[in-house]
Protein backbone atom coordinates (compact mmCIF):
# COMPACT_ATOMS: atom_id res chain seq x y z
CA UNK A 1 0.00 0.00 0.00
CA UNK A 2 1.35 3.05 -0.89
CA UNK A 3 2.12 6.19 1.57
CA UNK A 4 2.41 9.49 1.53
CA UNK A 5 4.98 10.85 3.89
CA UNK A 6 5.60 15.34 4.20
CA UNK A 7 8.19 16.82 5.40
CA UNK A 8 9.99 20.46 5.66
CA UNK A 9 11.68 21.65 2.55
CA UNK A 10 14.91 19.19 1.97
CA UNK A 11 17.73 21.47 0.70
CA UNK A 12 20.43 19.95 -2.17
CA UNK A 13 23.35 22.18 -0.69
CA UNK A 14 25.15 21.03 -3.37
CA UNK A 15 24.17 21.82 -7.06
CA UNK A 16 25.80 23.27 -10.45
CA UNK A 17 23.68 25.64 -12.70
CA UNK A 18 25.79 26.03 -15.77
CA UNK A 19 24.68 29.88 -15.87
CA UNK A 20 26.12 31.98 -16.87
CA UNK A 21 28.95 29.32 -18.21
CA UNK A 22 27.32 26.36 -20.39
CA UNK A 23 23.70 27.09 -20.08
CA UNK A 24 23.28 24.22 -22.84
CA UNK A 25 23.75 22.20 -20.40
CA UNK A 26 21.83 23.39 -17.04
CA UNK A 27 20.48 26.93 -17.25
CA UNK A 28 18.79 28.75 -13.85
CA UNK A 29 15.22 27.59 -15.33
CA UNK A 30 16.03 23.73 -16.00
CA UNK A 31 18.29 23.08 -12.89
CA UNK A 32 15.63 24.80 -11.13
CA UNK A 33 12.87 22.75 -12.87
CA UNK A 34 14.86 19.17 -12.22
CA UNK A 35 14.83 20.62 -8.11
CA UNK A 36 11.42 20.60 -8.36
CA UNK A 37 10.77 17.33 -10.37
CA UNK A 38 13.20 15.88 -7.50
CA UNK A 39 10.98 16.91 -4.75
CA UNK A 40 13.68 19.84 -3.68
CA UNK A 41 12.55 22.72 -1.65
CA UNK A 42 15.45 24.58 -2.28
CA UNK A 43 18.78 24.22 -3.65
CA UNK A 44 22.20 26.22 -2.84
CA UNK A 45 24.19 26.67 -6.45
CA UNK A 46 27.80 26.55 -6.68
CA UNK A 47 30.26 29.48 -7.42
CA UNK A 48 32.18 27.56 -10.18
CA UNK A 49 29.89 29.04 -12.96
CA UNK A 50 31.69 31.43 -15.61
CA UNK A 51 32.76 34.42 -14.29
CA UNK A 52 33.00 33.09 -11.59
CA UNK A 53 30.29 34.12 -8.73
CA UNK A 54 32.10 36.17 -6.50
CA UNK A 55 30.50 39.31 -6.69
CA UNK A 56 26.98 40.65 -5.79
CA UNK A 57 25.87 41.52 -9.35
CA UNK A 58 26.74 37.46 -9.58
CA UNK A 59 24.71 36.69 -6.91
CA UNK A 60 21.52 39.39 -8.87
CA UNK A 61 21.76 37.55 -11.86
CA UNK A 62 20.62 34.48 -10.17
CA UNK A 63 18.01 35.62 -8.61
CA UNK A 64 16.70 37.10 -12.03
CA UNK A 65 17.37 33.90 -14.11
CA UNK A 66 14.99 32.18 -11.07
CA UNK A 67 12.40 35.46 -11.53
CA UNK A 68 12.50 34.60 -15.59
CA UNK A 69 11.20 31.11 -14.82
CA UNK A 70 8.66 32.10 -12.54
CA UNK A 71 7.44 34.44 -14.61
CA UNK A 72 7.76 32.31 -17.87
CA UNK A 73 6.56 28.75 -16.70
CA UNK A 74 4.29 29.46 -13.46
CA UNK A 75 5.63 25.92 -12.37
CA UNK A 76 3.63 24.31 -9.73
CA UNK A 77 6.60 23.89 -7.05
CA UNK A 78 8.72 26.51 -6.38
CA UNK A 79 12.45 26.13 -5.00
CA UNK A 80 13.81 28.52 -3.53
CA UNK A 81 17.56 29.63 -4.94
CA UNK A 82 19.91 30.05 -2.74
CA UNK A 83 23.58 31.56 -3.93
CA UNK A 84 26.77 30.69 -2.57
CA UNK A 85 29.48 32.94 -3.40
CA UNK A 86 33.47 32.04 -3.53
CA UNK A 87 35.88 32.71 -0.90
CA UNK A 88 38.29 33.93 -2.98
CA UNK A 89 38.41 36.19 -6.13
CA UNK A 90 37.77 34.28 -9.42
CA UNK A 91 37.70 31.54 -7.37
CA UNK A 92 41.70 31.63 -8.08
CA UNK A 93 43.20 30.89 -4.82
CA UNK A 94 44.81 33.96 -4.32
CA UNK A 95 43.26 36.60 -2.60
CA UNK A 96 40.12 36.51 -0.63
CA UNK A 97 37.10 37.81 -2.06
CA UNK A 98 34.61 40.31 -0.30
CA UNK A 99 33.23 38.28 2.06
CA UNK A 100 31.35 41.13 3.85
CA UNK A 101 29.50 42.69 0.53
CA UNK A 102 28.30 39.23 -0.17
CA UNK A 103 27.32 38.51 3.20
CA UNK A 104 24.94 41.86 2.71
CA UNK A 105 23.74 40.64 -1.10
CA UNK A 106 22.32 37.19 1.39
CA UNK A 107 24.61 34.78 0.36
CA UNK A 108 24.64 31.34 1.56
CA UNK A 109 28.20 30.54 2.54
CA UNK A 110 31.53 30.26 1.05
CA UNK A 111 33.03 27.95 -0.99
CA UNK A 112 35.37 27.51 -4.16
CA UNK A 113 33.90 24.10 -4.92
CA UNK A 114 35.79 22.45 -7.92
CA UNK A 115 38.79 23.81 -6.23
CA UNK A 116 40.83 23.36 -3.26
CA UNK A 117 41.72 26.62 -1.24
CA UNK A 118 45.45 25.14 -1.36
CA UNK A 119 47.18 28.37 0.53
CA UNK A 120 46.92 27.89 4.25
CA UNK A 121 47.41 31.83 5.02
CA UNK A 122 44.27 32.64 2.41
CA UNK A 123 42.17 30.37 3.91
CA UNK A 124 42.71 31.16 7.20
CA UNK A 125 42.54 35.11 6.29
CA UNK A 126 39.23 33.73 4.97
CA UNK A 127 37.96 31.60 7.67
CA UNK A 128 38.53 34.79 10.26
CA UNK A 129 36.53 37.17 8.32
CA UNK A 130 34.22 34.42 7.62
CA UNK A 131 33.97 33.60 11.62
CA UNK A 132 33.35 37.48 12.31
CA UNK A 133 30.32 37.96 10.05
CA UNK A 134 28.76 33.92 11.12
CA UNK A 135 29.43 32.43 8.36
CA UNK A 136 30.07 28.81 6.94
CA UNK A 137 33.43 27.91 5.05
CA UNK A 138 32.95 25.11 2.90
CA UNK A 139 35.43 22.98 1.10
CA UNK A 140 35.93 20.84 -2.22
CA UNK A 141 38.39 18.85 0.07
CA UNK A 142 41.24 17.46 -2.45
CA UNK A 143 44.75 18.21 -2.34
CA UNK A 144 45.69 18.87 -5.65
CA UNK A 145 49.66 18.06 -4.72
CA UNK A 146 48.41 14.91 -3.20
CA UNK A 147 45.68 14.16 -6.09
CA UNK A 148 48.84 14.56 -8.88
CA UNK A 149 47.14 13.62 -12.28
CA UNK A 150 45.39 10.57 -10.34
CA UNK A 151 41.52 10.62 -12.22
CA UNK A 152 40.29 7.22 -9.90
CA UNK A 153 40.37 4.90 -6.71
CA UNK A 154 42.77 1.81 -6.67
CA UNK A 155 40.36 -0.34 -8.10
CA UNK A 156 40.28 -3.68 -10.60
CA UNK A 157 39.21 -1.39 -13.21
CA UNK A 158 41.95 1.31 -12.53
CA UNK A 159 45.07 -1.68 -12.38
CA UNK A 160 43.55 -3.45 -15.59
CA UNK A 161 43.36 0.03 -17.32
CA UNK A 162 46.54 1.10 -16.11
CA UNK A 163 45.09 4.30 -15.00
CA UNK A 164 46.32 7.71 -12.15
CA UNK A 165 45.21 6.83 -8.96
CA UNK A 166 43.97 9.38 -6.70
CA UNK A 167 45.21 8.11 -2.65
CA UNK A 168 42.93 8.47 -0.29
CA UNK A 169 45.58 11.19 1.29
CA UNK A 170 44.29 13.55 -1.49
CA UNK A 171 41.32 14.08 0.90
CA UNK A 172 42.58 13.05 4.30
CA UNK A 173 45.24 15.98 3.82
CA UNK A 174 42.79 18.63 3.27
CA UNK A 175 40.39 17.92 5.69
CA UNK A 176 43.36 17.84 8.08
CA UNK A 177 44.29 21.35 7.07
CA UNK A 178 41.10 22.65 7.45
CA UNK A 179 40.23 21.40 10.64
CA UNK A 180 43.50 23.17 12.13
CA UNK A 181 41.92 26.13 10.57
CA UNK A 182 38.82 25.42 11.63
CA UNK A 183 40.14 25.34 15.62
CA UNK A 184 42.56 28.49 15.50
CA UNK A 185 39.95 30.95 14.05
CA UNK A 186 36.65 29.39 15.45
CA UNK A 187 34.69 29.63 12.02
CA UNK A 188 32.10 26.85 11.15
CA UNK A 189 33.56 23.95 8.61
CA UNK A 190 31.56 22.18 6.10
CA UNK A 191 33.27 19.63 4.13
CA UNK A 192 32.03 18.85 0.80
CA UNK A 193 31.51 15.49 -0.89
CA UNK A 194 33.42 13.71 1.65
CA UNK A 195 34.43 10.03 -0.13
CA UNK A 196 36.51 8.41 2.37
CA UNK A 197 36.65 6.06 5.93
CA UNK A 198 39.47 8.33 6.91
CA UNK A 199 37.96 11.29 5.92
CA UNK A 200 34.86 10.43 7.92
CA UNK A 201 37.19 9.57 10.68
CA UNK A 202 38.51 12.73 11.07
CA UNK A 203 35.02 14.42 10.77
CA UNK A 204 34.22 12.30 13.52
CA UNK A 205 37.13 13.25 15.71
CA UNK A 206 36.44 17.40 15.18
CA UNK A 207 32.76 16.85 15.94
CA UNK A 208 33.78 14.86 19.36
CA UNK A 209 36.17 17.70 19.93
CA UNK A 210 33.09 20.19 19.71
CA UNK A 211 34.49 21.83 16.60
CA UNK A 212 31.79 23.06 14.12
CA UNK A 213 32.48 21.02 11.32
CA UNK A 214 30.05 19.37 9.59
CA UNK A 215 29.97 17.39 5.91
CA UNK A 216 28.02 15.95 3.30
CA UNK A 217 27.97 12.92 1.49
CA UNK A 218 26.35 12.15 -2.26
CA UNK A 219 23.95 9.20 -3.45
CA UNK A 220 26.74 8.20 -5.77
CA UNK A 221 29.60 7.87 -3.07
CA UNK A 222 27.04 6.26 -0.62
CA UNK A 223 25.47 4.18 -3.46
CA UNK A 224 28.85 2.74 -5.58
CA UNK A 225 32.13 1.60 -5.28
CA UNK A 226 34.88 1.93 -7.34
CA UNK A 227 35.40 -1.85 -7.01
CA UNK A 228 32.31 -2.24 -9.63
CA UNK A 229 33.20 0.21 -12.29
CA UNK A 230 32.64 -2.74 -14.88
CA UNK A 231 34.06 -0.45 -17.67
CA UNK A 232 36.24 2.79 -19.00
CA UNK A 233 32.34 4.70 -19.05
CA UNK A 234 33.08 8.98 -17.20
CA UNK A 235 29.20 8.35 -15.76
CA UNK A 236 31.71 6.95 -13.01
CA UNK A 237 33.89 9.27 -12.83
CA UNK A 238 34.08 12.41 -10.31
CA UNK A 239 35.53 14.62 -8.20
CA UNK A 240 36.54 13.02 -5.51
CA UNK A 241 36.32 9.87 -6.98
CA UNK A 242 33.96 6.85 -5.92
CA UNK A 243 35.31 4.71 -2.55
CA UNK A 244 35.51 1.24 -1.92
CA UNK A 245 32.88 -1.00 -0.08
CA UNK A 246 34.62 -0.29 3.32
CA UNK A 247 34.18 3.70 2.29
CA UNK A 248 30.64 3.06 1.98
CA UNK A 249 29.92 1.21 4.82
CA UNK A 250 31.59 4.19 7.13
CA UNK A 251 29.92 6.93 5.04
CA UNK A 252 26.85 4.88 5.63
CA UNK A 253 26.97 4.76 9.26
CA UNK A 254 27.84 8.29 9.53
CA UNK A 255 24.49 9.34 8.27
CA UNK A 256 23.12 6.87 10.48
CA UNK A 257 24.96 8.38 13.17
CA UNK A 258 23.96 11.78 12.62
CA UNK A 259 27.65 12.68 11.69
CA UNK A 260 26.45 13.75 7.80
CA UNK A 261 24.06 15.74 5.82
CA UNK A 262 23.24 14.69 2.08
CA UNK A 263 23.87 16.93 -1.05
CA UNK A 264 23.82 15.93 -4.69
CA UNK A 265 26.89 17.67 -6.30
CA UNK A 266 24.31 17.75 -8.96
CA UNK A 267 27.19 18.57 -12.17
CA UNK A 268 25.91 18.94 -15.73
CA UNK A 269 28.20 17.86 -18.71
CA UNK A 270 27.87 17.77 -22.27
CA UNK A 271 28.01 14.12 -23.60
CA UNK A 272 31.20 15.51 -25.87
CA UNK A 273 32.86 16.13 -22.53
CA UNK A 274 31.60 12.79 -20.28
CA UNK A 275 32.55 10.77 -23.53
CA UNK A 276 36.43 10.29 -23.98
CA UNK A 277 36.82 7.28 -20.54
CA UNK A 278 38.44 8.08 -17.27
CA UNK A 279 41.63 9.61 -18.33
CA UNK A 280 40.28 12.46 -20.61
CA UNK A 281 36.46 13.36 -19.65
CA UNK A 282 34.97 15.76 -17.12
CA UNK A 283 34.60 15.05 -13.73
CA UNK A 284 31.03 14.72 -11.98
CA UNK A 285 27.43 13.56 -12.22
CA UNK A 286 23.82 14.78 -12.36
CA UNK A 287 21.98 13.83 -9.56
CA UNK A 288 18.70 15.75 -8.40
CA UNK A 289 16.11 13.74 -10.10
CA UNK A 290 16.73 10.79 -8.46
CA UNK A 291 18.58 11.84 -5.42
CA UNK A 292 15.63 11.17 -2.95
CA UNK A 293 14.90 7.60 -4.54
CA UNK A 294 18.44 6.65 -4.21
CA UNK A 295 19.48 7.99 -0.62
CA UNK A 296 16.12 6.63 0.79
CA UNK A 297 16.92 3.27 -0.83
CA UNK A 298 20.77 2.98 0.30
CA UNK A 299 19.80 4.25 3.84
CA UNK A 300 15.94 3.57 4.82
CA UNK A 301 15.54 0.02 2.61
CA UNK A 302 19.42 -1.11 2.97
CA UNK A 303 20.34 0.33 6.01
CA UNK A 304 17.11 0.24 7.97
CA UNK A 305 17.33 4.45 8.99
CA UNK A 306 13.99 5.65 10.49
CA UNK A 307 12.28 7.67 7.51
CA UNK A 308 12.07 10.77 10.26
CA UNK A 309 15.93 10.50 10.67
CA UNK A 310 16.73 9.98 6.98
CA UNK A 311 14.55 13.45 6.23
CA UNK A 312 16.60 15.05 8.57
CA UNK A 313 19.73 15.20 6.45
CA UNK A 314 17.89 16.34 3.99
CA UNK A 315 16.33 18.90 5.75
CA UNK A 316 17.19 19.97 9.44
CA UNK A 317 21.15 19.48 9.23
CA UNK A 318 21.72 21.70 5.78
CA UNK A 319 20.36 24.38 7.37
CA UNK A 320 22.93 24.33 10.06
CA UNK A 321 25.67 25.60 7.23
CA UNK A 322 23.25 28.35 5.87
CA UNK A 323 23.68 32.05 6.88
CA UNK A 324 21.16 33.60 8.75
CA UNK A 325 19.54 35.77 5.62
CA UNK A 326 19.69 32.40 3.14
CA UNK A 327 17.73 30.60 6.33
CA UNK A 328 15.18 32.93 6.56
CA UNK A 329 14.37 32.69 2.69
CA UNK A 330 13.45 29.53 3.38
CA UNK A 331 9.64 30.53 4.94
CA UNK A 332 8.96 30.00 1.15
CA UNK A 333 10.67 27.04 0.41
CA UNK A 334 7.20 24.12 -0.45
CA UNK A 335 7.63 21.21 1.69
CA UNK A 336 8.99 18.17 0.47
CA UNK A 337 6.13 15.21 -0.18
CA UNK A 338 6.99 11.83 -0.93
CA UNK A 339 5.41 8.21 -1.79
CA UNK A 340 6.71 5.23 -0.49
CA UNK A 341 5.54 1.49 -1.91
CA UNK A 342 5.52 2.46 -5.63
CA UNK A 343 8.63 0.76 -6.56
CA UNK A 344 9.75 1.74 -9.84
CA UNK A 345 13.83 2.58 -11.60
CA UNK A 346 15.19 6.01 -12.23
CA UNK A 347 15.02 6.60 -16.52
CA UNK A 348 17.45 8.67 -16.91
CA UNK A 349 16.15 9.61 -20.54
CA UNK A 350 13.20 11.00 -19.03
CA UNK A 351 14.75 13.61 -16.69
CA UNK A 352 14.31 17.27 -17.20
CA UNK A 353 17.72 18.87 -16.57
CA UNK A 354 19.58 19.49 -19.59
CA UNK A 355 22.04 16.65 -19.28
CA UNK A 356 22.47 12.99 -19.28
CA UNK A 357 25.17 12.33 -17.70
CA UNK A 358 24.27 9.70 -14.82
CA UNK A 359 25.18 6.25 -13.77
CA UNK A 360 21.57 5.68 -12.15
CA UNK A 361 19.53 3.79 -14.82
CA UNK A 362 17.89 1.35 -13.91
CA UNK A 363 18.27 1.63 -10.23
CA UNK A 364 15.30 0.80 -8.05
CA UNK A 365 13.72 2.74 -5.00
CA UNK A 366 10.42 2.58 -2.85
CA UNK A 367 10.33 6.18 -2.07
CA UNK A 368 9.66 8.35 -4.89
CA UNK A 369 8.73 12.50 -4.73
CA UNK A 370 5.01 13.63 -5.29
CA UNK A 371 5.90 15.99 -8.02
CA UNK A 372 7.98 13.60 -9.66
CA UNK A 373 5.43 11.32 -10.18
CA UNK A 374 2.56 13.70 -11.15
CA UNK A 375 4.58 14.62 -13.85
ZN1 LIG B 1 33.48 19.84 -5.28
Amino acid sequence: MNSKLVFPAFIDVHVHFRDPGVPSTETTASGLSAAARGGFGAVVTMPNTSPACDSPEAMLYQQRRRDEWLASENPQRKPVLLTSACITKGRAGREVANLESLVEAGVAFFTDDGSYVADDHVMEEAMRRAAALDMTVCDHAMDPKEQGDGVIRDCPLARRLNLPIIPVSAETTAIKRDIAVCRVTGCRLHIQHISTAEGVSLVRDAQKEGLAVTAEATPHHLLISCDDIAKDDANFKMAPPLGNKEDISELRRAVKDGVLMFATDHAPHPAEKKSLGFLKSANGIIGLEAAIPLTWRVMVEEEGLSPDKWAAAWSIMPRSILSNRAESLLANAPDTVVEVGNRRAVEVSNFVSLSRNCPYDGIKSDCWPADFLAS
